[in-house]
This record gives structure tokens, sequence and C-alpha cells, in this order.
């Protein structure tokens, strides 16, 4: 009999020449199972989707409860969804009440897509400029916001009128004008290998879009949902976008995404000419229903109180010289190395001993650690135990 390896070669799309192939059986809490009962830490929470673990109980009987009642009834924005309006509802509760109006996607990328459009089309202006070493998605509008040559070369012509700024470099924000409809920016940049602002970058960045009209959207696809020990990143800076992105950890591991904003930007998108941007299965209601859940969740359970104290343990205990930087808020770190060979060594070496790291795509000297929130300090220990162990073997 073929093998699921094999037909997963033969079969399904490739993305890289060097896949995990790291087959899974089930997934619960912070680990996943393969076929013969291997066992793995997940340090990576399907990149920073499983912010509550796997198959959260709670997340599971929201989706179980949805199943009963319905699947997919209509495209989105026409009929009245439960789930849907009760998850806008309670977002809206836990952010800024300058937000105002919820828009669901199926994806991160396509919450990217919507954000560009309302913002060309509420200031009437065409310019959008991103950051160096930026990620937002791999749609070709998302990719033309990717800041790097390489990416963007190869799928060239992109969007027109796209520049970029250096992040965390207050000298470059000149390039914001009165021809800038919007700039789109990570709150911390996951993909250039975790790259934290200072303060003083985002409030000038707020300053210069308030004071040339150009509306501010902050990326916190991979940053939202207690990752960085806030509900959402851009919390720590005391600074708040016009326009909010959202998905990965959003739906407690279904698939689900949105772009949050007032109401009088969000208004643009229904008229001159309606239905000018529509998703048949954005804020699928089994997601959505998932997705209020898995909120709750993180709010019972006061999973933003523990992140400080988790993320200071790991940086304890990853103490060796080895190691040229810790770079990161709350449990969004990483662990600068020297090479790349390195990082492959020790990630192999660590799935090997049954903990799964990664690394990021524009820095792949650095080893990603983004584990569940719920991870328990023994469990950390661990885990820092096994990383040790194959930054001293292969560094
Ligand atoms: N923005 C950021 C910061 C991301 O990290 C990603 C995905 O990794 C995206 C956008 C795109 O999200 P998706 O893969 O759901 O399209």
């Amino acid at each position: 009999m073929i093998s699921n390896r094999e037909l997963f070669l033969q079969n399904t799309a490739q993305t890289s020449n060097s896949p995990r192939l790291v087959e899974v059986e089930k997934a619960e809490g912070i680990y996943l199972y393969g076929p013969q009962g291997q066992r793995y830490m997940d340090l990576v929470s399907g990149f920073n989707v499983s912010n509550i673990g796997h198959r959260h109980p709670k997340v599971l009987a929201a989706i179980q409860d949805q199943l009963d009642k319905y699947l997919h009834v209509t495209v989105y924005g026409e009929f009245v969804q439960a789930p849907q309006v009760q998850f806008a509802t309670k977002l809206l509760e836990v952010l800024p009440t300058s937000f105002a109006s919820v828009y669901f996607t199926n994806s991160g990328a396509e919450a990217v897509e919507g954000s560009m459009k309302i913002a060309k089309k509420f200031t009437g202006r065409r310019q959008i400029l991103a950051a160096e070493q930026a990620y937002h998605g791999s749609t070709q509008g998302a990719l033309s916001l990717i800041g790097n040559d390489e990416y963007r070369n190869a799928y060239a012509p992109l969007l027109p009128e796209i520049d970029f700024i250096r992040f965390n470099d207050s000298t470059s924000l000149d390039k914001i004008t009165q021809e800038t409809a919007s700039v789109i920016i990570e709150t911390i940049q996951g993909e250039a290998g975790v790259r934290v602002p200072d303060q003083a970058f985002m409030h000038a960045l707020r300053a210069k879009c308030d004071e040339t009209g150009a509306l501010l959207i902050f990326d916190e696809i991979q940053t939202g949902f207690g990752r960085t020990g806030k509900m959402f990143a851009f919390e720590h800076f005391d600074v708040v976008p016009d326009i909010l992105m959202l998905a990965k950890g959003i739906g407690g591991g279904m698939p689900l995404g949105a772009f949050v904003a007032r109401k009088e930007i969000m208004d643009v998108i229904k008229d001159n000419p309606m239905l000018g941007h529509i998703t048949t299965f954005g804020g699928h209601p089994v997601s959505c229903a998932a997705a209020r859940a898995s909120l709750q969740v993180i709010q019972d359970e006061q999973l933003l109180n523990t992140v400080a104290t988790k993320a200071a343990l790991f940086r304890r205990l990853l103490n060796t010289a080895k190691i040229k930087e810790i770079r990161g808020l709350g449990l969004m770190m990483c662990l600068q190395l020297e090479t790349f060979e390195q990082v492959y060594a020790v990630s192999n070496y660590c799935a090997s001993e049954g903990l799964m790291i990664d690394w990021y795509l524009h820095c792949e000297t650095a080893l990603r650690i983004a584990p569940p929130l719920t991870i328990t300090s023994e469990e950390i220990e661990k885990a820092c135990k096994i990383i040790l162990d194959g930054i001293e073997k292969f560094c």
C-alpha cells in the first residue's frame, strides 16, 4: 500500500523541496501525535494559530453545537448568521471603541486584500507603503507588500504604487505623504525574525499618518489573540491603528480572518459599486462559533496574565552564549543562531527528540519559538533542555 507520505509527495502540491514530512494522526493540547504513536511538543502552534492549544474542548463543543444547526448557507453579508454576529460583537468588546465594524474573511491574505481596498476607496488615494522585510501573505496584493525582492520579482508585475519604509526607522517616515492611502505594517515583524519596534517609532508613525491623512493599518495576524501577552500587540505601544487585520489565532484552529475598522471607513465597501468586495465562505459559521469560544477561553483561563512569566522562564533557561540574541515579546520568540545549517540541524534534532520548532521566512538563521499559551512551566523546562542539547551538539 502506498503510504500517506508518498501520496503527499506525489499528489499534493509541494511548496518547497524540503517539506518537514511529519505525519500527524492527532493533535491535543500542546502535542501532535504521529501514526506510530510518536509525540511532539508543538512549539510552533501551527504557525501562531493554536494559541489555546489544539482541539480545546470548549472550541470542540462550540463547533459541535454549530454543526447541529447549519454549515454554509449563503455568501457573506446577506443572511443574519448568529455565529458571525455574536463573534463580531465579542471581538469589538475587546478592541478600542474606535473600531466599530468587522469584515470576516477566510484567511490573513484576504484580510490584507480587503484592507488595501477600503483604504484606497476611503482616501481616494492609490499609494500604499509597507515595510522592508514585511510578510503579509501570498496573494498578489499581499505579495506586493512583501519587503523582499526575491519573492516579489519572481511574480512581477504586482500592484503598482507600492513603496517601502524601513521598519523601526523614523527617518524613513518622510515617504508618507498626502499621496499615501495607507501604511501597512506588522505591529511586530514576524517573518523578519521577530523585530519589535520601539515606542518612539510607533508614535512617530501614528503622528505622520495623522498629519498626512494616510490610514494606519496594523497586521496582527501573527501577534493577535494573546501571543505577546496582550490581546493585541498594539496595546504595548499605546498606538491605535485605523484598520486592524486578524487571522491565524482568531479561529481557535478553524480557518478565519478579519479586518476591523471605524464604521465610516468600512462603509465605503457597500456601494459604488455595490458588492465590490464579497466572499462566499468568509466568516464561515463553524469558524465564527469556534472563534467566539476561543476568545472566551483566552478570557476565562486568564491566559494573558501568564504569558510574560512563561516568556521569562524561556529566556532564563535558554541561557547560552551560543544563542546570539533572543528577540521577541511574550511567547513570540526568536533565537538567533549564526547559520541556516545550525538552525536546520537543531530543529531536526529537536524533532527527533519529540519537539517541533521551526525558523522564519526572511530570517533562516533563527529558531522560531511560539508555543500554545497554555504550555506549563514543566513543559517549558523540558523543551528548553532539548533545545539547549541541540544547540550544544550542532552550534
Ligand atoms: N500577515 C502575517 C504577519 C502573516 O504571518 C501571515 C501568514 O503567515 C499572513 C499575513 C497571511 O496569512 P494567511 O496565510 O492566512 O493568508
